[in-house]
């Protein structure tokens, strides 16, 4: 994942104005549409109904799409702080070459760290559901902000999706209380409507004939 590419979906977030398209085949896709990351680009593409069923079937991506799943798993006992991140709200993501790279989800500028693969093998090794988190397209996503205690395996683009919550409350240059109070209210979401375990991945969307 590019930073242009978590930019764009900053600017996006806040400005609804147009319409996002199906970055496949150009129909314009509705709220709660599934995405792709494209593997040449590292980007993420809104993906239609159709196509994202196209690669829900097979794994088919033609090489070089990848269907971002819609699995979200509360996790228990991740040692974060074995991880290095010297923040409490970070998101994990495991490149296709392995690398797994934290992000701090804010707004002021793109905070990077490179998370050492031991550290990162030693502590996924202890959680079978981190262990089979999928590269590029899902996260681990911790808060530990005014003594949360989030644990988060997630779809990548919920990620974005935190980013411009948080851009949306921001204030300042430390963010306010405000931006914090968001964060909660994410994670309540993410709880409310979060996936047990084993939930095969599935574009998120309303169910057909009912
Ligand atoms: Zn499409
Ligand atoms: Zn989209």
């Amino acid at each position: 994942m590019t930073f242009g590419a978590l930019n764009r979906a900053i600017l996006r977030s806040s400005t609804r104005a147009d319409v996002d398209r199906c970055g496949l085949c150009e129909v314009p896709v509705a709220d709660g549409h599934a995405h792709v990351f494209d593997e040449r680009t590292g980007e993420l593409a809104c993906a239609c109904r159709a196509c994202a069923l196209l690669f829900e079937k097979d794994g088919a991506g033609a090489g070089h799409y990848r269907l971002v799943p819609d699995r979200r798993v509360r996790l228990t006992g991740v040692s974060v702080a074995d991880l290095g991140v010297p923040v409490r709200l970070a998101f994990f993501v495991v490149g296709l070459d392995g690398a797994v790279v934290a992000r701090y989800p804010s707004p002021m500028g793109a905070t990077a760290w490179t998370v050492d693969p031991s550290a990162w093998t030693a502590v996924s090794a202890q959680n079978p559901d981190l262990a089979s988190m999928l590269p590029a397209v899902e996260a681990l996503l911790t808060s530990s902000i005014r003594e949360a205690d989030e644990q988060w395996l997630v779809p990548v683009d919920d990620c974005y999706r935190l980013v411009g919550v948080i851009k949306g409350a921001w204030t300042g240059l430390s963010g306010g209380d405000r931006v914090w109070t968001a964060v909660e209210a994410f994670f309540a979401q993410l709880a409310e409507g979060g996936h047990r375990p084993g939930t095969s991945a599935r574009p998120h969307r309303p169910r057909e004939g009912n």
